[in-house]
């Protein structure tokens, strides 16, 4: 059985995973504390998320599939704010030393680490039902970041990528018992690996007037958008842009309510006024992410939603909540 030091020496404190002193970085793993130097004109945005087993995750997932989308759903709240990462602290409670499930878990922290230069800074290892919890730390141009509270009416709402896809794939991955391998492999990318869309919020920030990333669900998303920014919104449901697979495998007004209600996405919502409406269109179609305008935002209280001959229609669950 591994010790606590020998978990974090060799599956923690590991090349490529964890942060080597640099500008921002003093010290990383080690001392009693990490050391952060925020260089000036920067602010630094900071986002904790806890995934539990059973609750986020499904016990008995593959842990490097579990590592990896523990880091980007963490870095998709930096692409909201317009952040770029500068490293992550890590919370682990663990029933047992299980050294196969750690090496899998660090290999897929290490991953994604990587793939958006986003290193281990430090942390801490307890005991207990399998709980991760992880701190992104991440820097913006003072004064730059993307807030929700910053919708005006008259500003268009977008959405980048399609939307139901992550909510389709659980259900399909828990649901299904036997299916087939390239089956398998496609959920798994929608609800284990979403993109964090860090370059799109950086280059975002400055010309859009509000963002989130979708992580309950579109209208609960652009929900809490309109509380915060004391307005509301109207959505045009005909350019919602609904998920290929949903398209194709449930009927319309399910495949609908799924992409409006289904969380775990961590696509982006942008409200932009009309003057910088065009910078974003482009800046989306450069980055390869070209967004979709699915409505406006309005001087009244709730999120609406339209369908092609202006009726308004409801739906009934609005984002995952815990309690
Ligand atoms: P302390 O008893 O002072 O809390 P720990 O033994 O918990 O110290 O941690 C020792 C060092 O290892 C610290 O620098 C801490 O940041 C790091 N560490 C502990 N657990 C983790 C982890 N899961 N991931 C990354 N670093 C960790
Ligand atoms: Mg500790």
């Amino acid at each position: 059985m591994l010790s606590e030091f020998e978990i974090i020496q060799a599956c923690f404190n590991q090349p490529g995973l964890a942060a080597v002193p640099g500008d921002v970085v003093r010290l990383g793993i080690g001392d009693d504390c990490t050391l952060l130097s925020v260089p000036s004109g920067k602010e630094l945005a900071m986002s904790l998320d806890t995934l539990v087993a059973g609750v986020h995750f499904p016990e008995g997932a593959d842990p490097m599939l579990v590592g990896y989308r523990a880091l980007v759903v963490s870095l998709s709240d930096l692409a909201a704010m317009g952040a770029e990462p500068a490293g992550f602290t890590l919370g682990l409670t663990l029933p047992a030393a299980d050294q196969d499930w750690l090496e899998g878990f660090s290999a897929g922290l290490k991953e994604a680490a990587l793939a958006f230069r986003c290193p281990l800074l430090g942390g801490d290892t307890t005991r207990g039902p399998l709980t991760i919890t992880i701190q992104v730390h991440g820097l913006n141009d003072a004064g730059k970041a993307i807030l929700r509270s910053g919708a005006r009416p008259g500003d268009a709402v977008y959405v980048t990528g399609s939307l139901g896809n992550a909510a389709f794939a659980i259900r399909e991955l828990l649901g299904t018992e036997h299916m087939h391998d390239s089956a398998r492999a496609r959920y798994e990318q929608a609800f284990y690996r979403p993109m964090p869309k860090l370059a799109l919020g950086h280059a975002a920030a400055g010309v859009v007037s509000a963002g989130i990333d979708i992580s309950d669900g579109l209208l609960a998303d652009l929900g809490h958008v309109c509380r915060l920014s004391g307005t509301g919104a109207q959505l045009a449901l005909a350019a919602i842009p609904v998920g290929v697979p949903l398209q194709e495998y449930l009927p319309q007004q399910e495949a609908l309510a799924l992409a409006l209600t289904g969380g775990d996405d961590y696509e982006l919502l942008l409200t932009v006024s009309a003057v910088h409406e065009q910078a974003l269109v482009a800046l989306g179609e450069m980055l390869g992410l070209p967004p979709v305008r699915i409505g406006v935002i309005t001087d009244g209280d709730a999120v609406e939603c339209l369908d092609a001959s202006g009726k308004p229609v409801t739906f009934a669950a609005s984002g995952y909540r815990h309690f």
